[in-house]
């Protein structure tokens, strides 16, 4: 079928890597450019002869925006897969724009030197998106991803209206460390030390971090403490889904990795100003990056399910209805088949099928667009053949 460019080579993208190889009818050939050769080139070596996709490995700085069109004016690919890092989405934009590539992503921008990300940055490329003829596809991982298809088809499927939405990313995984992030570090604590927020009829309520608790008995991994979050899909299905009254974001979180982090919050260590050091300037935050286990290592150690989905509440055929759609994946099962843990392979595999989508055709459209104002028919069906099935209940327990 085609040509991909990945850029990253991380947690992330060596799931979505893997899946593109066990899915070589579309992906032909591809690209892995990162800022790192060595980790393009290890994840290539884990690959080749087991897969009929032809893989290149390149060295590219993804905030260099000439040197991006270079690498895409040689490779010539249909569409770009961006799992680098939120600070990339808009570089990596305007290289997709300069050569006329449709552009993939998990995560909605955000700036080095502020906490804050939003999809204002993105969306003001709609314009350019269009008269250039390309698809810009935002949010192609589980959360914003899965749970945003999960929306646009429990729309489509099962509701006239929906009214209230909670998205409840729930992780049972044990990977035996007092404290670690299950993806890159420095971009998860910035987004769990940040203030709290939900969409309300039309505006944000915001919340102090970690302010709202409850406590979910969750299908297949039991009861788990969680702790509401503002978090970028809210933004964009407040305005893509009528009719909706509430959004509302919920992570689980064990007491351990709370305790650790208000510790490293109380010393400074999760700040992002920079500071003197030994004549030196740095970001405690990066440091504290450095000097935590690296998420891909997590993979031979992590047991236990995740268990990601959506609650919805409306009106069909003028009657109350609610609806809860949610996937469970198993972290052992995972580093089985892909060499990783259920964090990475729940963001990589709906990063490879967004990128399907895209080179085939089926969601083309010129213009910046949010995974759920696509059809989610096709998305869905490839969830259930890709790895991440989904399961249905009609009678959920409701979050107060
Ligand atoms: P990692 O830190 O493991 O990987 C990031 C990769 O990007 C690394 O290979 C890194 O290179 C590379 N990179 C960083 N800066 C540059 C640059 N300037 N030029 C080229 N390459 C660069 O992160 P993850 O794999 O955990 O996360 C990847 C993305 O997925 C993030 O944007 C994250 O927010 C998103 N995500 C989305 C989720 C969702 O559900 N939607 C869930 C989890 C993550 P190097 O190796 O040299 O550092």
């Amino acid at each position: 079928m085609g040509k991909c460019l990945i850029i990253g080579a991380g947690g992330v993208a060596s799931v979505a890597i893997h899946k593109c190889c066990q899915n070589s009818e579309i992906f032909e050939e591809i690209m892995i450019a990162s800022r790192t050769k060595s980790k393009c080139d290890a994840i290539k070596e884990q690959l080749v002869g087991k897969t009929k996709t032809i893989i290149h490995t390149a060295q590219v700085d993804a905030d260099n925006v000439p040197e991006l069109i270079e690498l895409i004016n040689s490779f010539k690919p249909e569409v770009v897969l961006n799992l680098a890092l939120p600070y990339q989405d808009l570089t990596i934009m305007d290289a997709c724009l300069a050569t006329k590539t449709h552009y993939i992503d998990t995560a909605n921008y955000e700036p080095l030197d502020t906490a804050k990300f939003e999809y204002s940055w993105q969306w003001a490329y709609r314009e350019r998106f269009e008269k250039a003829g390309i698809t810009a596809l935002l949010g192609s991982g589980f959360d914003p991803g899965v749970t945003s298809v999960f929306s646009a088809y429990a729309l489509k499927h099962h509701f006239d209206e929906i009214n209230y939405i909670d998205i409840l990313d729930a992780n049972a995984g044990d990977h035996g460390y007092p404290f670690a992030t299950n993806f890159n570090p420095e971009i998860n604590i910035r987004e769990i030390t940040a203030k709290g927020s939900y969409w309300e009829n039309g505006d944000w309520v915001e919340t102090e971090p970690m302010e709202i608790k409850r406590v979910y008995n969750f299908p297949v991994i039991g009861e788990k403490d969680m702790y509401l979050l503002h978090h970028e899909e809210l933004e964009s299905l407040g305005i893509n889904i009528p009719g909706i009254k509430r959004i509302r974001f919920f992570m689980t979180f064990g007491q351990s990795y709370l305790t650790h982090l208000k510790v490293l919050e109380n010393v400074g260590m999760t700040s992002i100003e920079p500071i003197d050091f030994n004549g030196q300037k740095i970001v405690p935050l990066q440091f504290l990056k450095a000097v935590l286990p690296d998420p891909a290592s997590l993979g031979p150690r992590t047991k236990g399910k995740t268990n990601i989905g959506c609650i919805f509440q409306g009106k069909k055929d003028g009657k109350d209805k609610t609806y809860y759609l949610y996937n469970v994946c198993d972290h052992e099962e995972c580093y089985r088949e892909v060499g990783s843990q259920a964090i990475s392979y729940t963001t990589g595999v709906p990063a490879m099928i967004g990128a399907m989508m895209v080179m085939t055709g089926k969601w083309q459209k010129p213009g910046v667009y949010n995974i759920e104002e696509f059809d989610p028919d096709p998305f869905m069906e490839a969830l259930n053949k890709w790895g991440l099935p989904w399961q249905e209940s009609f009678n959920p327990e409701l979050v107060d």
